[in-house]
């Protein structure tokens, strides 16, 4: 007899992840505490409710959230067939309806007869049964609380304090140097030095740059740690000359000279070529952020593959924690999904919440969980989750992400050309998982 799953949260994760489970004739019960318990963003008590922009993204082949549209696609996703189904004019993004698409998802989980939806919150993990976590970014207090107990509070985040991240080949090289700090880190930084007349002006700038609006629940309670860039410059002219930005052991290039004030940049290990402005996390409009650090020598055409963000954001070290499959790694029945395991974004979410639940299901009924292949974006996802990295943040689906790309392709200089490729690949290699892997009877209806 295969055992009946939990999935906590009705979000984008949550009721992807049950409906998984159910199509492979497993009982569900989902739980969702809205409306008798509403988080401080969401206004329905609608499944799957799309808490702030309407856009699930770029829909455009060749891009790297259409590719991960196109998996889920493929994979049989419920949200992405409602969301096709409910989609509104958006030029190249697919943007939905978000009400209709609330209301379909709904109806769809309270008509399959698998699913017992549970309206109630869950304060704590259950101690055993294979569950699926899918709480979301704003878990409630005593479940958050909870997870702290069976992460450790080190290991349970409530903040994002997201640093920006560049191209490096929009990034002029003749102006940085490879030199790192205390001669510590080796390759894996690059500086950019200012004089005092551009610090200055930077400075000026920065102080003076739009801040992106604040919503109330994302009204800061910043650690002292990790205060916005621009917070810590408003405390004094040189604040940033001793913490960020100290110039310490650096000698500016240009003059010979020890440096006035110095940018680090750290290399994105899992993002190829990409490197990421180290303490710049900041709170600034995206145009300002651009119009900004641009001012920094050597950055003047700095394409930002990322920009800084900080808000509101339960999520936990998944690389401590998980495995590949989303299964904790001290307690394989136990799955993390959505935002909550460190991936950022709706079309993210609802791919870790499908892996989460097709696997949920493979352990129900004795067999093994897996990952989709290192060339796809789902599989790439789930590994970044899981792979071991300093300073852990969650992460949007980029062609960067992909865990496995052929040297022959990465060696291909056409962008374009790079990425259809990328995107074949994946695609191939999905649907030969698929084929071998997931053909698994599914519930009748
Ligand atoms: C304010 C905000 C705005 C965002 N805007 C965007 C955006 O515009 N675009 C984008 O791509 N991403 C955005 N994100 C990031 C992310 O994509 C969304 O939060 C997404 O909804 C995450 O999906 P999820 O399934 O992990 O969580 P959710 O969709 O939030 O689902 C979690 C569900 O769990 C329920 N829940 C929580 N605790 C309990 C409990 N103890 N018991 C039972 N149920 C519980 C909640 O009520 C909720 O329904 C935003 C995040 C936040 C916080």
């Amino acid at each position: 007899m295969e055992q009946i799953v939990t999935v906590i949260g009705g979000g984008l994760a949550g009721a992807e992840a049950a409906w998984q489970i159910a199509r492979r004739a497993i009982p569900v019960r989902l739980y969702e505490m809205r409306p008798a318990l509403m988080t401080p963003a969401h206004t329905t008590d609608g499944l799957g409710e799309l808490v702030c922009s309407n856009s699930l993204k770029s829909d455009q082949p060749g891009t790297a959230p259409w590719l991960l549209k196109e998996e889920l696609r493929r994979m049989g996703s419920l949200l992405m067939r409602i969301a096709d189904e409910t989609r509104v004019p958006a030029g190249q993004a697919l943007a939905v309806d978000r009400k209709l698409f609330s209301r379909r998802l709904t109806e769809e989980i309270a008509g399959e007869p698998l699913i017992n939806v549970v309206r109630d919150e869950v304060k704590e993990l259950p101690a055993d049964g294979i569950t699926v976590v899918a709480s979301g970014p704003l878990t409630s207090d005593a479940l958050a609380a909870s997870i702290a107990l069976f992460t450790g509070t080190e290991n349970l985040y409530f903040y994002d304090a997201i640093s920006p991240i560049v191209d490096a080949a929009s990034l002029d090289m003749s102006m940085l140097s490879a030199a790192s700090r205390y001669g510590k880190g080796g390759e894996d930084y690059l500086n950019a030095f200012l004089s005092k007349d551009e610090y200055l002006a930077f400075y000026d700038a920065l102080i003076r740059a739009e801040s992106a609006p604040l919503r109330e629940f994302d009204r800061p309670r910043y650690f002292e740690g990790c205060l916005p860039v621009e917070e810590l410059a408003r405390r004094g002219v040189d604040t940033l000359r001793f913490g960020p930005m100290k110039p310490v052991g650096l000698t500016d290039p240009r003059t010979g000279r020890r440096a006035y004030a110095a940018l680090q940049l750290r290399r994105e290990n899992l993002i190829a070529g990409a490197w990421n402005l180290v303490g710049f996390q900041n709170h600034m409009k995206f145009s300002e952020q651009r119009r900004v650090f641009r001012m920094i020598p050597g950055l003047e055409n700095a394409e930002f593959l990322r920009f800084g963000q900080m808000h509101r954001n339960s999520y936990i070290n998944s690389p401590q924690l998980l495995q590949a499959t989303l299964q904790a790694k001290t307690r394989p029945e136990l799955f993390f999904a959505g935002q909550l395991c460190g991936v950022e974004g709706y079309i993210e979410a609802m791919a870790t919440g499908l892996l989460a639940g097709l696997n949920a299901a493979l352990l129900s009924s004795g067999q093994t969980p897996r990952t989709p292949p290192p060339a796809t974006a789902c599989g790439s996802l789930a590994r970044y989750v899981a792979a071991e990295q300093k300073n852990f943040q969650p992460a949007n689906i980029t062609f960067g992400l992909l865990a496995e790309t052929s040297a022959e392709i990465l060696a291909i200089r056409d962008k374009k050309e790079r990425h259809r490729l990328q995107t074949q690949r994946a695609l191939e290699a999905m649907t030969e998982w698929m084929d071998a892997a997931l053909r698994r009877p599914v519930a009748s209806g």
